[in-house]
């Protein structure tokens, strides 16, 4: 199969294998892909390295290339059913989320189709007319972009947007399970007249595919999103040839519910934030963290809903919530679960996969609520990735902030009050990139993205997310050079002065 997109071409993998890729919903196959060996990845540097040094594409004025990012954004639109059931039959999803998530998509490629031309640099005043200074923007250089699985086209989409605005080339590679709606990019790039090149896809595995890009002195940047172990090794690499590095990682979230908060919006949101995509989101609300007055009510009732939520496959138009995405997953979240309960957490609800012929080949879990949780505890300290919920308690503010900002993580959080006093100072004293005040998970491609601590390096979408893919140049034109003397130019006979020098 020719899955592989080098130098403009279609290439079948020289160096990997092959790979079936299957329907977490239902272990259906859903397709085949040739897989990149590491010659494969080094062949796709290549292109993108001389699709830099010496094609059209970082000379492009930022305004064309803003306008063809447009166009992928308006091909994206056309194609909208084909991309979402390629993502929803990859991961799982229900179709409906397939379908958001492509108009996200969209979105990102507008936002930095807009943005592209909108800093072209400054002048800086140097109080003197015989020197003229300017900042001017530049692009980096050729660009490895690795991506995971759980929104595979819009992590693809939060790197590949700002890193074309910017002028660069790439080597994109996106998670060995996920791999169809890359394809269907590319195949969207080239219809849009991207110069062949600039952008290359390599499929497989980490170790093999995706290791180059953080290792190879023909790279300049690697940008990563995926978890904590795998971006400490990706960033250990690239020092060698000290590459630049953004890292999107996990998170370990914070939900704090104060005993005023509104109790129907907060506990409907509790829902969403920890269940959503079964749990499988770097920002899921998966640390309930709630004021002990309220709590056993609270979670009596979250326990009631979490109960009522539908798991069904990608076509399934009743269900909420999918399978997770894949058998390997799935062993690891049993394990963290299995791990909580050993520490002393106690089991609410879930903690086992559902019965039914329906779920039988998927591989599904129910969602599930562990209480009585701490601190000190590795279930509330590691990341589960899946549809598991923890609970603690706090008595007063102080303790709120204490407990939610006692992670490695700082992704993001929320904090659920009427008072907001109380919610603005809780917003200020968290320590993660995003907080939402009653609300939780909502972003918008205008806003930036990105985590404190170990939940990541730089920042994606809004403003930023475009200057991590610029170098940023200063110009300095001396227009009316003359000698400074500031050593007084000697006769070598004579040792007398030839000129005085000049004052300054
Ligand atoms: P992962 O770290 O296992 O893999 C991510 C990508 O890295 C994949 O493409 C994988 O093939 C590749 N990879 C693995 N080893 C590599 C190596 N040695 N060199 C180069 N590439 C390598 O993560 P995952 O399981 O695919 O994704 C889940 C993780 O992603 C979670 O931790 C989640 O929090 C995180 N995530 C973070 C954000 C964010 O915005 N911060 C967004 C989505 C997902």
């Amino acid at each position: 199969m020719e899955t592989l997109f080098i130098g403009g071409e279609w290439q079948s993998a020289s160096g990997g294998g092959t790979r079936t890729i299957l329907c977490p919903a239902d272990g259906r196959r859903v397709g085949e892909v040739d897989e990149a060996g590491a010659e494969d990845a080094r062949a796709a540097i290549a292109a993108a390295r001389e699709a830099f040094d010496d094609g059209p594409w970082p000379g492009t004025p930022a305004r064309e290339r803003g306008d063809l990012l447009l166009k992928v954004a308006d091909l994206l639109e056309r194609d909208t059913a084909i991309v979402a059931r390629a993502e929803s039959l990859d991961t799982g999803k229900r179709l409906v989320e397939g379908e958001y998530d492509v108009a996200d998509v969209i979105s990102v490629f507008r936002h930095f189709g807009h943005i592209a031309a909108e800093d072209a640099g400054r002048v800086v005043d140097t109080g003197s007319n015989s020197v003229k200074s300017r900042i001017v923007h530049e692009p980096v250089g050729v660009c490895g972009l690795i991506t995971p699985w759980n929104y595979p086209l819009l992590q693809v989409a939060w790197k590949v947007a700002p890193c074309l605005a910017a002028g660069n080339t790439f080597v994109l590679k996106p998670s060995e399970i996920t791999p169809h709606s890359a394809i269907h990019l590319m195949k969207v790039l080239d219809e849009a007249g991207l110069p062949a090149g600039v952008a290359n896809l390599v499929l497989g595995e980490g170790p093999t595919a995706g290791a180059p890009l953080s290792e190879d002195p023909r790279v300049d940047l690697v940008s990563f999103t995926g978890g904590l172990a795998t971006g400490r090794r990706l960033m250990a690499n690239a020092a060698a040839t000290v590459k630049k590095v953004a890292l999107e990682l996990g998170g370990k979230n914070p939900n704090i519910v104060f005993a005023d908060s509104d109790r129907e919006a907060a506990l409907d949101f509790a829902l969403t934030a920890v269940f959503l995509h079964s749990g499988q989101v770097c920002s899921a609300g998966a640390r309930l963290i709630v004021q002990d007055s309220i709590k056993d009510e609270f979670v009596d009732e979250l326990v009631a809903r979490a109960e009522q939520i539908r798991l069904g496959g990608p076509f399934d138009t009743d269900a909420e919530a999918g399978p997770l995405t894949s058998s390997a997953h799935r062993d690891k979240v049993e394990a963290y679960v299995a791990a909580g309960l050993a520490e002393g957490a106690t089991l609410r609800t879930g903690g086992k996969r559902p019965e039914g012929a329906e779920f039988a080949d998927g591989f599904y879990y129910l969602p599930t609520i562990l209480d009585d949780c701490t601190t000190t505890m590795s279930v509330t300290q590691d990341e589960s990735f899946g549809p598991v919920l923890t609970v603690e308690t706090f008595t007063d503010e102080d303790d709120a902030c204490r407990i939610a900002n006692d992670s490695i993580y700082g992704l993001a959080g929320a904090v659920w009050t009427r008072d907001a006093g109380r919610a603005e100072r809780v917003a200020a004293r968290l320590r993660m990139g995003t907080v939402w005040i009653n609300d939780f998970h909502p972003y918008v491609a205008q806003a930036e993205w990105g985590g404190y601590k170990q939940s990541g390096i730089g920042r994606e979408l809004g403003q930023a997310g475009l200057e991590e893919y610029r170098e940023t140049k200063h110009i300095w034109h001396n227009i009316d050079p003359s000698p400074q003397h500031w050593f007084a130019p000697r006769s070598p006979s004579t040792g007398t002065d030839t000129a005085t020098a000049k004052e300054n």
